[in-house]
């Protein structure tokens, strides 16, 4: 297969069957802790980097072919080698799924084309959202997530918050955290704040614990993950 991946069991989505929309590796971001390795194509340019009528061939032929494994999937995820939004047929592929009887699809988003209205409006079809916010600084956004260049924090975070509004499905934020980077006490209280005002129905923490695109990218501990947690409130989880 050269688009679709898995079905993968993942604590987070159960059993999902992955789509990948764009081409290795094409991203807004080009993350220290990115477990594909560095970003090749740096890039906010959106495009059909995956062409629409061969991801659907070839979920045409998964389907015909894996009647049980269809059955058993609780989510198909797009997400993959890089930043899912920027294909610009992602809404004529939710359309698409979202024709097929009890199929729930969930989209994996660094969140850094959301505060683009028509973006935004491309992807209501999902099920369930699950955005990325690891900074709320620029200083700690340049230093973790290494974006493309004139990418704001704060209209990542505008984004979202118009995203809550608008989105009537789950949305899921997830925090990864870097041991002396980004999980100092005051910056998870600032989080904490942005958090509020995005109102996610779920915050989940993560840390780092496979190979990083970067070294010196380490995992914060558990004990320290525990804190956040608190800090964060109910609805936040450790993954
Ligand atoms: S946003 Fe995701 S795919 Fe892009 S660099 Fe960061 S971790 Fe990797």
């Amino acid at each position: 297969m050269r688009y679709l991946y898995g079905p993968i069991k993942s604590r987070r989505l159960g059993v999902s069957l992955g789509i990948n929309l764009t081409l290795p590796k094409t991203c807004t971001f080009d993350c220290v802790y990115c477990q594909l390795g560095k970003t090749k194509n740096l890039t906010v340019l959106r495009s059909e980097y995956i062409k629409f009528s061969e991801i659907i061939d070839e979920l045409r032929w998964w389907i015909d072919n894996h009647k049980d494994d269809l059955a058993g999937l609780d989510y198909i995820t797009l997400s993959g080698s890089g930043e899912p939004t920027l294909n610009t047929k992602i809404s004529d592929l939710l359309s698409y799924l979202k024709k097929i009887p009890g199929l729930k699809v969930a989209l994996i988003t660094n969140a850094s084309l959301l505060v683009q209205p028509s973006v935004r409006r491309e992807i209501l079809g999902a099920d369930l959202i699950v955005p990325s916010l690891d900074t709320v600084t620029q200083e700690l956004f340049i230093k973790v997530d290494r974006p493309y260049k004139g990418i704001k924090i704060e209209d990542v975070i505008n984004g979202l918050i118009a995203l809550r509004r608008e989105f009537k499905g789950k949305i899921w934020l997830e925090v990864m955290l870097i041991k002396g980077i980004n999980d100092d006490i005051r910056h998870i209280r600032k989080l904490k704040e942005v958090i509020e005002r995005i109102n996610p129905d779920k915050v989940q923490i993560n840390s780092p614990v496979r190979t990083a695109s970067e070294t010196g990218v380490l995992p914060v501990t558990n004990l320290k993950l525990k804190k956040i947690q608190q800090i964060l409130g109910d609805r936040a989880e450790i993954i």
